[in-house]
């Protein structure tokens, strides 16, 4: 650590040199939610901690133990400053810019939204006290983070500066804290620091989309055809369907055009490989996003699955079927009629009942895969095994379950109310192009080629061209 920055320690002890050393004395400006939160931490951490604030006889109870003094006289004696003020209030800083000279002062601040000021608040920071080492970190931690400690919420504390020594003062500050710290480079990366807390979700926003315009749009769908066409054709009242029965044609059919999604752009990105004849040209923009969000496509197409499941579950003691059931026992009574066995209808929802259990389970295995936890505990090649092989098997069994579900009313004309085909089947058609895509791209020909281009190896054409325009 270069002497300028080094940290400086004052000792009170009566008996100097003789004495323990004193621990070290950390500064912060601010007494506000995450002054506090922080001075805590650092006190329990054992360092000494000393604020600097505008009002220090009337800023209201501090962590035991720390001291409260002006700014000026608070980082007069300590060589690390964290400033927990928001950047609104950073100009009074600048008539300190003596006292801070060749400190580190430590940026917590975040912003209300993007791209507010046209610095970032640590190049502000910077600009406003040129001889300072200004190192942007903290701010992805809350107050509540802070006081809790790492064991109850998020462990990492990011860090940008443009001095190493500095950086590693704040390093070795918040690994005593107990937090692992990400080095992000110099002070220029502090806008993409101060953005972090800003984002709410961003890898799960695509996926929520296309899960909520599918729900709509297909709630609609079976609404027209389920309860507006009967009031209109027959006059008759079905409303009280849209609770438990569209619900539950809704749900299948929404997770399942959903892990098909999740598949769908692996096979384009093949057929793009096969065509191209290599692998080392860049996907689309579009694709490569798609591709990003699988995991949270796959994640809500299992969450729509088990509703699916709870749905079908609670079928037997809804009202409507006891009631339908009761009345067509009592008119068979009635009109003397007997019931025959049919053996196909047994297979057929036996065999969907079956391969729906199935579906749902590999469905889940993904689901559980795909946690940080456990992925973290399975080798590459483990996890692509599951998320791809059983990824496949679960849209095959999930497609086949709605296949049975359908039997022989594909072509019934009942069925095509308003010339429009049932949910379950428009729900088909994407699954289907999928598996048979993939089919088509496990033919040994077309497999082979494309393990070799995945391998690195590049169609001769290309190679030749490549050599063309190099001796030209
Ligand atoms: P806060 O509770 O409003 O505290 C801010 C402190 O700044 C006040 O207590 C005050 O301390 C000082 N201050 C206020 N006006 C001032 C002025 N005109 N001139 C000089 N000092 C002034 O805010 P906070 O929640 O602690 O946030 C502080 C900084 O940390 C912000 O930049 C924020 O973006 C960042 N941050 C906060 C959190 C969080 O969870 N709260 C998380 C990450 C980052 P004195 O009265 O003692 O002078």
């Amino acid at each position: 650590m270069s002497k300028e920055v080094k940290l400086e320690s004052v000792s009170l002890h009566p008996l100097g040199a003789a004495a323990a050393p004193e621990p070290e004395l950390l500064c912060i400006y601010g007494t506000g939610d995450l002054g506090r939160s922080l001075g805590l931490r650092l006190l329990q951490s054992g360092y000494r901690v000393v604020y600097g604030s505008r009002r220090p006889h009337s800023c209201g109870p501090l962590p035991q133990g720390a001291q409260v003094m002006s700014h000026a006289a608070a980082s007069q004696s300590a060589g690390l400053v964290f400033v927990c003020i928001h950047r609104e209030h950073y100009e009074f800083l600048e008539a300190l810019a003596p006292q801070l000279k060749g400190k580190v002062l430590v940026d917590v601040s975040n912003n209300l939204k993007k791209n507010l000021y046209p610095e970032a608040n640590a190049e502000y920071l910077q600009r406003l006290i040129p001889g300072a080492h200004v190192v942007k970190g903290f701010n992805t931690l809350s107050a509540w983070a802070l006081q809790n400690g790492p064991t109850d919420a998020n462990r990492q504390v990011y860090l940008c500066g443009n001095s190493a020594e500095a950086k590693e003062a704040v390093a070795e500050a918040a690994t005593k804290l107990g937090f692992t710290v990400l080095d992000r480079g110099s002070l220029t990366a502090a806008r993409e620091l101060e953005d972090f807390p800003l984002q709410l979700f961003p890898e799960w926003r695509l996926p929520l989309q296309v899960a909520v315009g599918l729900t709509a749009f297909f709630f609609i769908y079976v609404l027209l055809r389920d309860v507006v066409y009967k009031y209109v054709t027959e006059g008759k009242d079905n409303s009280f369907r849209i609770m438990v029965s569209l619900a539950n044609k809704v749900f299948p059919i929404v997770s399942l055009i959903m892990l098909a999604l999740c598949y769908l752009p692996g096979v384009i990105a093949a057929v793009v490989q096969l065509y191209k004849g290599t692998k080392y040209k860049r996907f689309p923009n579009w694709l490569d996003r798609w591709m990003l969000c699988r995991k949270q496509l796959g994640l809500l197409a299992l969450f729509f699955a088990f509703l699916h499941v709870l749905y079908t579950l609670i079928i037997p003691i809804r009202y409507y079927v006891r009631f339908r059931i009761g009345e067509g026992i009592i008119s068979r009574i009635k009109e003397n009629q007997t019931n025959e066995f049919d053996n196909t209808s047994a297979w057929r929802s036996d065999s969907y009942f079956s391969v729906g259990i199935l579906g749902f389970a590999v469905y889940l295995l993904l689901g559980i895969t795909s946690l940080p936890s456990v992925s973290n505990a399975l080798s590459w090649r483990e996890f692509s095994f599951v998320q791809s092989k059983l990824g496949y098997l679960t849209l095959f069994l999930c497609t086949l379950h709605t296949y049975l579900y359908g039997w022989n009313r594909f072509l019934r004309p009942y069925t095509y109310k308003w010339y429009t085909p049932p949910g379950y089947i428009l729900s088909l058609v994407l699954p289907s192009v999928v598996l048979v895509l993939k089919l088509l791209l496990l033919l040994p020909c077309v497999d082979r080629t494309l393990t070799r281009i995945r391998q690195g190896w590049e169609r001769t054409d290309l190679e030749d061209d490549s050599k063309k325009s190099l001796l030209t």
